[in-house]
């Protein structure tokens, strides 16, 4: 498996290529900012990127989405929830000092349980809402690893200060459909370093005793 991990943007998000050697097709999850530096790093790759992968809708996740469609023509997933959050990216521009541009087109919507197959991998999408409405967490059993956008970070959790936010859903979507995954399962959150369940378990202060954010 071809895994790299590029932070970009002002909030410094984290855009993820994967891909699986064998048959060379790849998919980017959440690219958020800096669409030529994420083309380049996929050409490096070699990798043939066949789809694009959106766990939520908040702005610094889907930045690059309109100028990758451009530049690779793939299909656009995304949950059905997240889909109000989307049409209003330019008031969230708006409302951060910023400006988009061209509000990206979802293809398909990808709902709880569906798998998402790049090449040999398959992804299963883990509805995990709380941060934000329809957010998707990805989950690839084979390899072990967990996508966990902004509902999970190591040492954290998502705000639940943003519109849509719900802090109670979003400690029951940690602890039903993540922290139930095996403890080695290496998570790659939407920012900061990746971690494993087993060590958020132990040592995320925002998990103990059934969660704080009640
Ligand atoms: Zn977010
Ligand atoms: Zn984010």
């Amino acid at each position: 498996m071809i895994l790299e991990k590029l932070t970009v943007g002002p909030f410094q998000e984290n855009c993820y290529i994967l891909g699986d050697e064998t048959s060379g097709e790849g998919v980017l999850f959440d690219p958020g900012d800096e669409a030529a530096r994420i083309a380049l790093a996929v050409e490096k790759t070699n990798l043939e990127i066949s789809k694009i992968v959106i766990t939520h809708a908040h702005i610094d996740h889907v930045g690059a989405v309109a100028a990758m469609v451009d530049e690779y023509g793939c299909p656009v997933l995304m949950h059905e929830e997240a889909e109000p959050m989307l049409q209003q990216l330019p008031a969230q521009a708006v409302m951060m000092g910023l400006r988009f541009g061209k509000v990206p087109q979802v293809d398909e919507h990808i709902a709880d349980g569906e798998k998402v197959s790049v090449g040999n991998l398959s992804f299963e999408a883990l509805y995990t809402p709380g941060h934000a409405p329809g957010h998707l967490s990805f989950y690839c059993e084979q390899e072990g690893l967990v996508l966990s956008g902004d509902a999970l970070f190591a040492g954290s959790v998502g705000r639940i200060d943003l519109p849509g936010g719900d802090g109670q859903l979003l400690m029951r979507s940690i602890q039903e459909r993540l922290l139930t995954l095996p403890d080695e399962t290496r998570v790659y959150p939407g920012h900061g370093p990746s971690t494993t369940i087993g060590d958020e378990k132990i040592g995320n202060p925002f998990l103990q005793g059934g969660g704080l954010l009640r």
